[in-house]
């Protein structure tokens, strides 16, 4: 591609709105252009790039036995009613009528879509296991879109689900798409983790997260120095410490008039953090407020406190009002002792021998409690004790091996086993050997495919720009000649070289603008492609050409008869 024949629309200027590096990069690259929030156009330059990602998924998805279909972005509510979850989606699924007045949605993922396909297709065990993919928009109307493509309300989803007719099956097909996603990431030379991670609003058993690892990262990941376990923030468990043996001293109301947070609280009381009990009051979907209990120092796990089943899913904080009525007392005084409320507490905080915590009275804390005096007082159902919390860095591993660390990752696969969770509410059945009805298993494999760009960007750049891998790069070779347009002779061992390249199948970028040096420098750099030749009258007089690797910091000087074959060799990695 020459470049006054392409689209290159570089800016200078890093766009106010964009917080992390990708985002900034892929608006200065000019891959991307915002139409609306959270909805993007491509650019010619950032289609390359997508393309080269689907191309690896589809690569590896036809390798893995998967078969690629489409599907409408379309849906009908009919089928989401089948599953409940045209109301369980809430407002992230955009509501759509025809001119008829029918309810339909744009799809954010397409379990019911496949599910109705399925039950139509397969009738016998006999044409299972099978299993079906597709690339393909989605979109979600995200509460708060950012970060240019990483979170999107529109992007491009590669969704894979499989049927089954019994668990093995399932478990087996699982196993290969966990091999098929780890070579997916590693062909596009990133560092990644799978995580065992939490199944969400999809439902179903087990799942992994695949996760890019950057700081800008909005997902927590957990690992063991020793083991191989590794988990989503979300998932990971918490181990209940060995309970205190220690002695208790007698329990003391102190006066804390203007000390409401924990650290005020701390500082006043001359205590640590980790020898307090804080209580948040939560109210769930039915309207029922719930005390729960951890320690200072720690903090709640929202997906947690949601499987309790006492809380469910849909629950919020309660609010300043509503804490007021149920409990005479305002937050910031709030503790577990003479409290009226159905209370969980967490395992930490129910470890400790005894604790400071709000006294349920205005402008007082209590010290030295202990949960003997809390359930002795209670006149409302016993404490339940759970894992509640965040886990910190130092925690023992949940596997027994190691203690855990904590880094940041990009989410870019999720999987999951499904079980019969839509094959039951929908009614899809196949015949098992007996002949009878029995209802599919199935298991379901999304990768964010426009999020992998950014996440790529996000992991691979320095401050002149993106320094992209070789496997996604748009261009792999970029040659630059020197005042071109002044030089015959430099515009003719360009042209040749790029003949020499095109004709290989390498994708090169001549840089034919008649521009100043520096600038067409700084823009190969932005760009990011992983190799630059510049040819100027002063080497050519040596017959040299120069030669650059982006991650280099020196170029080399190479022979123009030699050339070619030098950068073949550079491509193909030897
Ligand atoms: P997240 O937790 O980031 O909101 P999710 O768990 O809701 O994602 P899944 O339903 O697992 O997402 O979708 C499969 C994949 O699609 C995700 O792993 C992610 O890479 C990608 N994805 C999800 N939401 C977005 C979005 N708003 N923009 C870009 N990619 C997304
Ligand atoms: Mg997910």
């Amino acid at each position: 591609m020459r470049s006054s024949a392409f689209h290159l629309a570089t800016v200078k200027e890093t766009p106010a709105d964009a917080e992390i590096a990708s985002h900034q990069l892929m608006i200065r690259t000019g891959m991307i252009r915002k139409l609306s929030s959270g909805i993007y156009s491509w650019s010619p330059l950032g289609l390359k790039v997508l393309r080269k990602v689907e191309q690896i998924i589809r690569e590896e998805m036809d390798r893995a036995g998967c078969l690629e279909m489409l599907m409408p972005s379309i849906q009908p509510s009919d089928l989401w009613q089948e599953t409940g979850r045209w109301d369980v989606f809430g407002p992230l699924l955009l509501k759509i009528n025809d001119r008829a007045g029918r309810d339909f949605c744009f799809g954010p993922t397409h379990e019911e879509v496949i599910t109705d396909f399925v039950r139509a297709e397969i009738r016998s065990y006999k044409q299972l296991p099978i299993c079906f993919y597709q690339i393909q928009s989605k979109f979600r109307d995200e509460i708060r879109p950012r970060f240019g493509v990483m979170r999107a309300r529109e992007f491009t989803m590669k969704d894979a689900y499989s049927f089954h007719l019994d668990d093995a099956s399932m478990s087996e097909t699982y196993q290969r798409m966990h091999a098929a996603y780890c070579r997916v990431f590693e062909r596009m030379d990133l560092a990644f983790r799978p995580v065992e991670a939490d199944s969400g609003a999809i439902g179903g058993s087990e799942s992994h997260e695949f996760q890019v690892l950057a700081e800008s990262g909005e997902d927590a990941i957990v690992y063991s120095t020793d083991s191989e376990y590794a988990a989503n923030i979300e998932t990971a468990e918490a181990l209940a410490p060995p309970p205190s043996t220690a002695e208790s001293n007698n329990l003391e109301v102190v006066d804390t008039p203007n000390q409401r947070t924990i650290n005020e609280v701390c500082t006043h009381l001359g205590v640590s953090a980790a020898e307090t009990v804080k209580t948040l009051i939560i109210e769930t979907t039915e309207g029922q407020l719930v005390a729960l209990c951890l320690r200072g120092d720690h903090e709640l796990n929202e997906v947690k406190a949601s499987r309790q089943a006492m809380i469910g899913n849909g629950w919020q904080l309660a609010s300043d009002e509503k804490i007021l009525k149920a409990c005479t007392t305002p937050v910031g005084y709030l503790g577990p002792y003479q409290l009226s409320l159905p209370m969980i507490v967490d395992r930490a905080a129910a470890a400790l021998d005894e604790f400071v915590c709000g006294a349920n009275d205005l402008g007082k804390h209590l010290k030295h409690v202990t949960w003997a005096a809390v359930n002795f007082d209670r006149k409302d159902d016993p404490i339940i004790i759970a894992d509640l919390r965040n886990v910190i860095e130092g925690d023992p591993s949940p596997d027994g091996r190691g203690t855990l660390k904590i880094a940041r990752g990009i989410e870019v696969g999720h999987i999951f086993k499904l079980g019969t969770k839509y094959s039951e509410s929908m009614n899809a059945m196949v015949q098992n050997e007996g002949g009878k009805p029995v209802p599919m298993m199935m298991g379901c494999y999304g990768i964010g495919v426009s999020r992998i760009v950014a996440a790529a960007i996000e992991q691979n750049h320095d401050d002149r720009g993106i320094i992209w891998p070789q496997a996604l790069a748009p261009f792999t070779v970029v040659i630059v000649p020197l005042n071109g347009h002044k030089s015959p002779r430099v515009t003719e061992a360009a042209n040749t070289l790029y003949e020499q390249l095109m004709a290989q199948g390498v994708e090169v970028l001549l840089d034919d603008r008649k521009l100043r040096p520096g600038v067409m420098f700084a823009d190969a750099e932005l760009l990011g492609i992983p190799h630059r030749v510049v040819i100027g009258e002063k080497a050519l007089d040596q017959n040299q050409f120069e030669y650059l690797q982006r991650t280099a910091s020196e170029n080399e000087m190479i022979d123009q008869d030699t050339a070619f074959d030098y950068l073949i060799k550079q491509l193909s990695g030897n």
